[in-house]
């Protein structure tokens, strides 16, 4: 086989190198090799060949800035050019066609249009006792924008063994004495686990909190990737790859499957020295796009962060509390706490 060839690998879908010493085909991700006889070449090489296409034509119809004052990166198309931030609504300057293998392959679409996340955020921000009520303004609610936030999302199936020691403690009182009766027993289970749509942010933690306010996304709401969807709207650029994952994935999925374990040893008083092992046999990742309207808001000097999860309308929020507006209301209670003291008082006397 010619080296410039990618070959994925069937259980997991990273990239396959040959590994001349074996006469092997390994993938460093799942751990695996193949005999270039077991695998489907020709069909392997349509898909690569198919997605060196989609790669190219994401890279030629989209472009991207870099925000100097936030930081932010973003990707849009190139019919919707950006000329401020996204984010923090600074002028930008769009300078990059984007490269490099960051073309997703499923997102989830937008539900809402803009004029309903406003009027949303409007309800939310006019709801909120001591918001600042130039904060409810038109103008600030214009900001809003519609942004695909990247997520490495993944489906795989595990096979585990699962042994722990677990006592049953029993105390009874005869005459004088007292009888404490342990009994010790050894766990064992074993069993398939199915995972689906382990969804992690694809970007480094700066958002965490907010994404976490408005996660999840439904499993089913999912589609094959195409550009039109990116009109109008911006794409935060990934900046963690699959590989830097897979540790805190399968942690996850290691937590899930011991809770599960755990779960089926009943009527035990303690169940202890656990041990799980948990082997992945396939696993599927998908580099997705999720929609959140969002708006970032400055308020004396202080950053804020309103955020809409664009499919289901879960939101976070942060805002601002407004000192005058909450002195009005406090003086509003001292005069009633004073009336309802000068009444009590005057049924006292
Ligand atoms: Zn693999
Ligand atoms: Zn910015």
């Amino acid at each position: 086989m010619d080296s410039t060839t990618t070959y994925k690998c069937p259980n997991c879908g990273a990239g396959l190198v040959f590994d001349a010493e074996k006469q092997k085909l390994h993938c460093d991700f799942c751990i695996s090799d193949f005999d270039e006889s077991e695998l489907d070449t020709e069909a392997m090489r349509e898909e690569a060949q198919r997605e060196a296409d989609a790669d190219r034509e994401f890279d030629s119809k989209t472009v991207e800035y870099h925000c100097a004052s936030c930081g932010a990166d973003v990707i849009c198309d190139d019919t919707t050019v950006a000329t401020v931030c996204y984010y923090c609504h600074n002028p930008v300057v769009v300078t990059e066609r984007v490269s490099g293998g960051l073309r997703p392959s499923k997102l989830i679409p937008f539900k809402f249009d803009k004029d309903e996340a406003k009027a949303t955020f409007l309800r939310y921000a006019k709801k909120k006792l001591f918001a600042p009520t130039d904060y409810f303004g038109d103008a600030n609610a214009e900001k809003i924008a519609g942004i695909y936030y990247p997520f490495w999302v993944t489906d795989a199936d595990t096979s585990g063994s699962f042994f722990a020691n677990a006592r049953q403690v029993r105390t009874w009182t005869t005459g004088n004495y007292r009888y404490t009766e342990t009994r010790k027993y050894r766990i064992s289970r074993a069993g398939d686990i199915h995972f689906e749509d382990i969804s992690m942010s694809a970007i480094s933690n700066e958002d965490k909190k907010m994404l976490e306010g408005i996660l999840p996304y439904p499993t089913d709401a999912y589609l094959d990737f195409s550009i039109p969807y990116l009109q109008g709207f911006a794409a935060k650029k990934r900046n963690i790859d699959r590989e830097a994952l897979y540790g805190e994935v399968k942690e996850r999925m290691d937590t899930y499957a011991d809770t599960l374990f755990t779960g089926t040893a009943h009527g035990y008083t303690s169940v202890g020295d656990k041990q799980l092992d948990l082997t992945v046999r396939k696993s599927h990742w998908e580099y997705s796009l999720m929609p959140i309207w969002m708006l970032n808001y400055k308020y004396r000097d202080k950053n804020y962060v309103y955020a809409m999860n664009g499919n289901t309308g879960k939101l976070y929020g942060e805002i601002p509390v407004s000192i005058p507006k909450m002195s009005l209301f406090a003086g509003g209670l001292f005069v009633l706490i004073t009336l309802i003291c000068a009444l009590l008082g005057w049924l006292l006397f």
